[in-house]
């Protein structure tokens, strides 16, 4: 079958690589859509992200990563333990699984398991020529990791369901009081994302910054109230002008900015969330978090949160598609790493892989 191959660090190639088998518990899927993440781009330049952000590691990646975690399709077989009623389901595939024994899983931590095995990435996997993930025909997955989709919910619309459970977490982890007011630091995917999730959870006004005009305007479509577009010394102020010269009751940074340049703009009794944490050392005075202020991170998100955001799919509370710029089908895939690399030029905001599956879905 094809698959899209990150053999090592900048080495991206479109393979052909045997089929998955199917072991006990299991099932495979035949894959209509893979989003590519931010976090793809990462590896693929050596980085390893999901330690970096779960555990505050550095490690490096095994060869031969099949990537991809943001995936959907359509259940094409399973072993013989388990329920043959998943065959032929169109359905999202959760993108880890956890131990389900350690402290964090026995109190409804799981974000914070660090005994995961990934779709699309190392974590977990030992023995096996590959680790598997969505970027190709055919994806071997645990059947308790497969979420069955809604009739509301096309399998294009379900690939956004990871990078929507990790902006349910992170809003939720920001939200203090009703009626809040939030700044999004990014309209990336997960900024995108961020703007309904916040409304649905009742927030009263949220404004966006990003650096592209193109970015801002999908958060626009996406439903934020305003939009500052720049990184410059005046930012501050425009951001704080356009939430009528307020501070900001939460704060969702998705790009990992200097600490110095947005907490400041965070209310008494806030919370500020960052999604991408740095190693490089930052000095700013604890002053900052005077008035019980928070600054903590958000890493990936726990089952309640998947939950939220397959009905807040199924309700239309999120409708994905404004932020949906590019598709290309599987084969082309390292081009459309190009664009989603390139934003900059090609004003992508998330880019899907569409698999050669002969149906028309999405
Ligand atoms: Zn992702
Ligand atoms: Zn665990």
């Amino acid at each position: 079958m094809k698959a899209v191959v990150l053999r090592g660090p900048g080495d991206l190639a479109l393979l052909d690589v045997p089929q998955p088998s199917c072991p006990p518990g299991h099932a495979v899927v035949r894959m209509t859509h893979c989003g590519i993440c931010g976090s793809d781009v990462r590896y693929l330049r050596g980085d390893n992200p999901w330690a970096k952000q779960t555990l505050g590691e550095k490690r490096p990646n095994p060869s031969n990563i099949i990537l991809g975690h943001e995936a959907s399709g359509v259940v094409e077989r399973v072993a013989d333990d388990v329920d043959p009623k998943w065959v032929g389901k169109r359905v999202a595939l959760v993108a880890f699984g956890t131990c389900g024994t350690c402290e964090f899983c026995r109190t409804g931590r799981e974000q914070l398991c660090p005994n995961t095995q990934h779709l699309g990435h190392g974590a977990g996997w030992t023995d096996s020529p590959y680790c598997y993930g969505g970027m190709a025909e055919y994806v071997p997955i645990l059947a308790s990791w497969l979420q069955e989709l809604p009739e509301s919910v096309d399998n294009l619309a379900a690939s956004v369901l990871d990078p929507l459970g990790v902006a349910v977490h992170a809003v939720r982890r920001a939200i203090r009081r009703p009626g809040f007011s939030l700044l999004v630091v990014g309209a990336g995917p997960v900024g995108a994302l961020a703007v309904p999730v916040a409304r649905g959870f009742g927030a009263s006004r949220v404004t966006v910054v990003d650096l592209q005009d193109a970015a801002l305007r999908v958060a626009i479509a996406m439903g934020a109230d305003e939009t500052v577009i720049g990184s410059d010394a005046e930012l501050s102020f425009r951001a704080l002008a356009a939430n009528d010269g307020r501070r900001f009751d939460a704060i969702l940074d998705t790009v990992g900015a200097p600490i110095g340049v947005y907490l400041p703009l965070l209310e008494r009794g806030g919370t500020m969330v960052t999604l991408t944490v740095r190693d490089e050392p930052q000095t700013w005075p604890t002053q900052w978090l005077a008035g019980e202020r928070t600054l903590t991170s958000s890493c990936n998100f726990g089952w309640e949160d998947y939950e939220w955001a397959v009905r807040m799919l199924s309700e239309g509370t999120v409708d994905p598609k404004p932020m949906i710029t590019h598709r290309f089908p599987l084969v082309q895939a390292v081009e459309a790493f190009q664009v989603a690399e390139n934003k900059d030029r090609s004003g992508a905001v998330k880019v899907v892989l569409e698999g050669a599956t002969g149906l028309e879905l999405g």
